[in-house]
């Protein structure tokens, strides 16, 4: 193709995006209406995003701040890359006087998470899910490694821990 027709080309695809664009903004500039575009940051407080926006993996609390997480560690042996650390202990069941695993830390790097969802397709309590938040920027990497069974936070009742 000739150095003109690139030229006529190049010009026809501008103005076809162009008036694309400039037919959205007119037809939209006073009513506003199908307008998508979010005022990042000016509207942090009220910012919700799509129920299936992957912010980060965190663990579900009731209101008693008790969680189903019964230290498994399937979801640590399956995440690919490490980002799961399951730190827990035996303790004697007072009732039965028999040892059973207790979570004592669930650590979750998300400095290292792909967001590949393993961890929560893997657990069989759904203990865990997708959060939210977004706002990860730090200066610091080790505020990327998280705790996410809140502190004083336990096993609810009915979830069978293991032996
Ligand atoms: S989402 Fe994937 S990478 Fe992230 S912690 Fe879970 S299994 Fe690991
Ligand atoms: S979050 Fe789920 S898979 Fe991971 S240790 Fe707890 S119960 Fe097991």
């Amino acid at each position: 193709m000739s150095y003109i027709g690139d030229i006529i080309n190049g010009s026809k695809t501008l103005l076809t995006g162009m008036s694309i664009t400039g037919n959205y903004f007119f037809k939209n500039l006073f009513t506003r209406k199908d307008v998508i575009t979010q005022l990042y940051p000016d509207n942090m407080n009220e910012l919700k995003m799509f129920d299936r926006f992957k912010g980060e993996v965190i663990m579900f609390h009731d209101e008693n701040n008790q969680h189903k997480c019964d230290a498994c560690t399937n979801c640590e042996i399956i995440c690919p890359n490490g980002s799961i650390e399951i730190v827990w202990e035996r303790v004697a069941d007072p009732e039965t006087g028999k040892n059973k695993k207790v979570l004592l830390n669930h650590i979750y790097h998300l400095e290292m998470c792909t967001m590949c969802g393993l961890c929560i397709e893997v657990c069989p309590a759904d203990a865990i899910g997708w959060g939210q938040d977004f706002h990860h920027v730090t200066r610091d990497r080790a505020d990327l490694t998280k705790v996410l069974n809140k502190p004083g936070s336990s096993i609810m009742p009915g979830v069978k821990e293991k032996k």
